[in-house]
């Protein structure tokens, strides 16, 4: 019996040089292994051998039996792998030959222009904050004097969560939180992305971003709010703009302007960007009212500011020539990378 197994353990050493492939190998498995195979014959013969031999043969048995198995996983895997190499050298999608043409990726147009406003404000020592995406209801209407029974909630379409929670509907969620951190002597912008339930076209996104820029000190007027925001566009559109102000209405601010600029395409003069009129509308402002800074804890009988909320994906458009605010969200490689070189 002993003979039989170092036998058989030569003969399949001898046997594993043919297996050139996986059919092969299967051969080999199964003449080995398999149910009619050389190793179930042992087993058969294993009932013959005298009772004071069985431990140690049947230790040699099964010895051989493990190291079979663990040779024909071996060459099993050694024959995948080298499957797998000659699949890869005869692919092109692997040739590591060929010259590469994946192109260089660009900024989006978004991320260009908000670096430059905010490379503008930073210039006027304005901090730069971020807020969160989703807020709780305080924070998003509450704290920005829109208490729940403001006829104001109606005018945004809001995303609320299970958990009464919301995604942001404007940047203001975050001021709250921003004068609480840093008032009541402030500069600070913070961008961010902003979500409404909106029926989409091509001037209103879901999804969309805003910049929100406030000023909190003693004495800060309406001339401020004009100079920094002249400052700004002046800083994207790299020459003089020109604003003006038109009253408006929001319940965190008091005055309520909305704030347009001169167009930067024909000068004031009227062309199809500004539909004619020499201005765009840009974004709402205003004096902070008293009531918000009251809940961030800032003294409004002492200190006064202003905010503004500006409509970043307008500019973007407007800087960028687009006429439909569904390419900003569309990932869409051929658009993009037109503004690799086109925005400055
Ligand atoms: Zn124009």
């Amino acid at each position: 019996m002993k003979d039989k197994i170092i036998s058989i353990s030569n003969q399949f050493n001898e046997d594993c040089k043919n297996a050139e492939d996986l059919t092969k190998l299967e051969q080999l498995r199964l003449l080995y292994m398999g149910k009619k195979g050389k190793i179930a014959e042992l087993m058969q013969g294993f009932r013959e051998v005298p009772a004071e031999l069985k431990k140690e043969v049947g230790v040699l048995v099964n010895n051989l039996k493990n190291n079979i198995e663990e040779k024909l996983a071996e060459l099993k895997e050694s024959l995948n792998n080298k499957a797998l190499e000659k699949e890869i050298a005869s692919s092109k999608a692997f040739d590591i030959t060929l010259p590469v043409d994946i192109g260089v990726g660009s900024l989006h147009p978004r991320s260009i222009i908000q670096k430059q406003v905010i490379d503008t404000f930073a210039s006027m020592g304005f901090i730069i904050e971020d807020g969160n995406e989703i807020e709780t209801e305080y924070n998003n209407f509450i704290s920005v004097n829109v208490p729940d029974t403001h006829p104001a909630r109606d005018m945004q379409d809001t995303f609320w969560l299970d958990n009464g929670e919301v995604l942001k509907t404007q940047t203001s969620a975050a001021q709250n939180r921003i004068l609480k951190t840093y008032g009541p002597k402030c500069k600070v912008l913070f961008p961010g992305r902003c979500f409404r339930n909106e029926a989409i076209d091509a001037c209103h996104e879901n999804t969309f971003f805003q910049i929100e820029g406030v000023v909190v000190d003693e004495n800060v007027s309406v001339a401020n709010l004009i100079y920094f925001m002249k400052k700004m566009l002046n800083g994207v559109f790299k020459k003089d703009i020109n604003v003006r102000l038109r009253p408006g209405y929001f319940p965190f601010t008091e005055p309520s302007f909305e704030l347009d600029a001169s167009c930067p395409f024909c000068g004031g003069k009227g062309c199809s960007t500004c539909g004619n009129s020499g201005w765009i509308e840009l974004c709402p402002c205003g004096m902070i009212h008293p009531n918000v800074l009251n809940m961030a804890g800032v003294d409004s009988s002492r200190y006064n500011g202003f905010a503004f909320g500006l409509g970043f994906d307008r500019l973007v458009m407007i800087k960028s020539g687009l006429d439909d605010i569904r390419h900003l969200n569309a990932g869409e490689i051929k658009l993009l990378k037109q503004f690799k070189t086109k925005i400055n």
